[in-house]
């Protein structure tokens, strides 16, 4: 049976936190499974952060070492810079004509990061801000890709793409899939709420031991656990989502929470150790590929290469049925 083709990618704006460590996880497990491509989203970027691109080249070098050291395989997917690829950009603009400005108006996401981007003195009042889930749809669809990792939150930015691709269809031909999502968990801050920056409830991926346990420390728990010898319930607490993922041995932990046979101290301990174990293997990996520079640009043109054959036959298609060719 022929693989799906899964496409998704991340903004290079800053340092790496566990919740995108996590999405990560996701990605590397999707590729035995499916035909992959993953992409550094640079121009994303520069719709919510466009006066200074000084730092651009940086950032992209490092998210390629944090894909790399966790285990997304350049072999298995294909892993490039959407900036390397300038169909991205056409298809962008020829899906632009087509889309009514009420569709992008009305994404939920949109109003809401307007004004919280707005109150933090940045002018994002641009047209740029206000097409990213168009430019979304333009990198999801010229790999004609079939499924997308998404979180719940995202939903809405993939039920958009879908009406595009069906307005496209009406209008011209029918040359995309309609791809579905494939709902993916994400790790919680350490408050409980969506890990992010602006939150300030991160668990930064470069955290050191320390750091590490101190921020495990103040994680929230099951509240009605008060005591000790109170048996806590694992599937509301904090905690106990990070153990789904770094600790093998969840379901004892489960039980010994449910059976007040552990107490949050000693929990806490133990996925602060088990964090700290497979982030030392992760942070030597990408020290071991940082010395290696001219190997990781090699890694990100091959993945440009391969993603550019693709792009090129779709928007061969496109402009054909646009009467563009
Ligand atoms: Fe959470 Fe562990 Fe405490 Fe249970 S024992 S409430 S899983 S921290």
């Amino acid at each position: 049976m022929t693989k799906g083709r899964i496409f998704s990618g991340m903004q290079p704006s800053g340092k790496f936190h566990m919740g995108n460590y996590q999405v990560l996880n996701n990605w590397i497990k999707l590729q035995d499974d499916y035909n992959c491509i993953y992409s550094i989203v640079d121009w994303h970027a520069l719709t919510s952060s466009y006066e200074d691109t000084s730092m651009i080249p940086e950032r992209i070098e490092c998210m390629a070492l944090d894909w790399l050291s966790a285990g997304l395989d350049p072999e298995k997917s294909i892993i490039f810079v959407q900036s390397h690829v300038k169909e991205h950009a056409e298809l962008h603009l020829l899906l632009s004509m087509m889309t009514p400005l009420s569709w992008l108006e009305r994404v939920p996401t949109y109003k809401d990061k307007l004004q919280q981007l707005g109150d933090m003195g940045k002018e994002i009042n641009t047209y740029g801000f206000l097409g990213y889930p168009e430019l979304q749809t333009a990198d999801i669809i010229l790999y004609k890709a079939n499924a997308v990792p998404v979180a719940e939150d995202q939903i809405p930015h993939l039920e958009l793409a879908r009406e595009i691709i069906r307005r496209f269809a009406n209008l011209y031909k029918p040359v995309f899939p309609e791809p579905q999502p494939i709902l993916s968990p994400l790790l919680p801050g350490i408050d409980g709420r969506k890990m992010s920056k602006s939150y300030g409830n991160e668990i930064p991926y470069a955290a050191e031991p320390d750091e590490l346990q101190a921020r495990v420390r103040l994680m929230i728990t099951d509240p009605q656990r008060v005591k000790k010898t109170d048996p806590g319930n694992p599937d509301i607490c904090t905690v106990y989502t990070f153990h789904k993922i770094f600790s093998p041995e969840q379901a004892e932990i489960a039980g010994h929470c449910r059976n007040a046979s552990i107490g949050c101290v000693d929990c806490k301990k133990r996925l602060a150790e088990k964090m700290v174990t497979t982030l030392a293997d992760v942070h030597g990996r990408r020290k071991v590929m940082s010395g290696k520079p001219d190997k990781l640009k090699e890694i990100l043109a091959y993945g440009a290469e391969r993603a550019r054959k693709i792009a090129a036959t779709t928007m061969e298609e496109v402009r054909a049925v646009m009467n563009l060719s």
